[in-house]
């Protein structure tokens, strides 16, 4: 007899992405989607034994920058190593596209500035074949994937696009600047974007150190754009914000009338800040607030705090400032831990440390020792505060920078030191846990493809099932659940109903995994961007099977040589 599906994933245990109790049972995919899911009697045409497995609808990552990436690589590596089937790049205002030919080298250097992606990787690796954002889409669609993949409207690029120079330089909008960036941003969104995407923050800067050019668009060009939206009839915003400029409650009015006069969802990055412990929460209430009246406004958040890896191979370490340590860091890693062994140099760098701690009050702050802990492998991103550099110096009497120096030889030198910069201000992440279960929040933010010499945060995904549905001592959620928080909720949350869910009808896009087996991997620094920049990377195990559209594209991590990844061209409807 034929096989009556394409594929059939037996005996497993179903999270369906509606976050009810797993239940035993098979799915089964024919042409792409999900045929039947329950007890299957027909056989597929390949089969996936997945018994004492967890079986999953695909995960969707709304939080990437693989804006460059996309259009030079088959893989959206990091984030399809960790059962991510679906990703939404083009975040935080930067991206390539719309772009004037002279204009290459400043969305370069934004991108570069902001999320640290190598600019020499850049130059060699962007074809540069596209002016408008539908050429854009055409290129990254003309390169095949193993996953899907999503795309919004950043607004540097727009605003370099329309404004030029005076774009660039921050200068305000004019009442016929802006009415060109609504009909642009409309365009966009027929050809496909998903959204637009916005940043108000002074951390983002191009690697000159200028802000991005986005960081005081004024509300009317912010509604502008927005509007272009509702033309459209589609597309959800994506805004970063200090919520600073002046005050928190003015930045909030002008979102909330935003989304207000256009109608369009919106998501604002939110992390528990280390000055003020719960300011997180006042926002929160503002958007819960929105929410109550009818607002599609939510907070995007990150399931573990949000830091830099330090070490030997990264772009930092905590003796980066140093005199001596300058001298050999452009040297090969071995090298580098050639020298740093060698007693006169170790001195040289703890006595220059020594005299900064006495010269700067300061740089114990900057250096934050108190809050710098040894990743360790398997990663640990909840450490106690008493294994934190500083405790670990404490108790055995030594320098903080004595004790650091010897953690970055470990491992050959490829040993990271873990500093996290948001959502850890009281050592845990009680708080993060309270995000994850908040309906008004939506799980982003890990920033996939970018970051690549310091953050490598891709693997959120993975770290959300292993700490909170498995390892967490308190506060831990159901597998159930936290399925529909990364798959159905993220999907919804961008447009996307046709996925997220094992349901007749929705996308074939699944993961099987071994629950007991998971685990985020350490990172390691490897040397494969275009022009040989180097990147972290970050895997995981235990994912038996990534499936997309049917077909099995990693097995135990490993890629088969299916690609077969679509680029989405606008919100998708679900299935009837
Ligand atoms: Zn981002």
């Amino acid at each position: 007899m034929p096989a009556q599906y394409d594929l059939v994933v037996r005996n497993g245990q179903i999270a369906d992405g509606t976050g009810g109790p797993l239940l035993d049972g098979d799915v089964a995919v024919s042409d792409g989607k999900i045929a039947a899911v329950g007890d299957i009697s027909g056989t597929g045409r390949e089969e996936i034994n997945a018994r004492g497995k967890v079986v999953t609808p695909g995960f969707v990552d709304i939080h990437t920058h693989y804006d460059g990436q996309a259009t030079w690589d088959a893989r959206l590596n990091p984030s399809s190593w960790h059962g991510v089937t679906t990703i939404v790049m083009g975040n935080c205002g930067v991206g390539f596209a719309p772009v004037r030919a002279h204009d290459h080298d400043r969305l370069i250097e934004l991108m570069e500035g902001v999320e640290d992606i190598p600019g020499a990787a850049l130059h060699e690796g962007l074809s540069w074949t596209w002016e408008s954002f539908g050429e854009y889409l055409d290129a990254v669609e003309r390169q095949r994937h193993d996953i899907d993949i999503g795309t919004q409207l950043p607004h540097g690029a727009l605003r370099v696009y329309v404004m030029g120079e005076r774009g660039a330089k921050l200068e305000a909008a004019t009442g016929d600047d802006i009415a060109q960036m609504r009909n642009l941003s409309a365009d966009a969104m027929r050809v496909g974007a998903l959204g637009f995407s916005t940043s108000r923050t002074l951390n983002h800067k191009t690697v000159k150190g200028d802000p991005t050019p986005s960081l005081r668009a004024s509300e009317a060009e912010l509604t502008g754009i927005a509007q272009g939206l509702s033309d459209a009839g589609s597309g959800v915003i994506e805004m970063i914000s200090d919520f600073n400029a002046p005050d928190l409650m003015t930045e909030w009015s002008m979102i909330r009338r935003i989304v207000e006069t256009s109608r369009r969802p919106l998501t604002l990055s939110l992390a528990q800040g280390h000055g003020s412990a719960n300011g997180w929460r006042s926002i929160l209430g503002l958007i819960e607030s929105a929410s109550r009246d009818g607002l599609p406004i939510k907070a995007q958040v990150a399931p573990r705090p949000i830091g830099v890896l330090l070490g030997l191979q990264g772009t930092i370490s905590p003796f980066i400032t140093h005199a001596a340590f300058q001298e050999i860091r452009e040297k090969p890693l071995n090298e580098k831990v050639r020298i740093m062994r060698d007693p006169a140099f170790r001195a040289r760098i703890l006595e220059e440390s020594a005299q900064r701690e006495k010269a700067h009050p300061l740089a114990r702050g900057i250096m934050a020792f108190e809050r710098m802990f040894p990743l360790g492998d398997p990663p640990n991103y909840e450490p106690p505060k008493e294994t934190s550099i500083a405790a670990m110096a404490a108790r055995s009497n030594r320098s903080p920078a004595d004790v650091a120096y010897d953690l970055l030889l470990e491992d050959e030198g490829r040993a990271f030191l873990f500093s996290p910069f948001a959502n850890y201000a009281e050592y845990n992440l009680d708080h993060c846990g309270e995000m994850i279960a908040h309906g008004d929040c939506v799980l982003g933010l890990g920033d996939g493809g970018a970051h690549v010499g310091l953050i490598s945060d891709a693997s959120f995904v993975t770290y959300l099932f292993t700490h909170w549905g498995r390892d967490r001592a308190k506060g831990r959620f159901d597998i159930g659940y936290l399925v529909k928080r990364q798959a159905a909720d993220t999907a919804r949350a961008v447009g996307l109903n046709d996925r997220g869910l094992l349901k007749p009808g929705m996308k074939g896009d699944l993961n099987v995994i071994d629950l007991e087996r998971l685990a985020v991997k350490a990172p390691m620094m490897a040397y494969d961007l275009p022009a040989g920049g180097k990147r972290l990377l970050q895997g995981a195990r235990g994912y038996d099977a990534t499936i997309v559209s049917g077909e099995v594209i990693y097995r135990d991590g490993e890629p088969t040589g299916a690609l077969p990844g679509k680029l989405i061209r606008g919100p998708q409807a679900a299935p009837n």
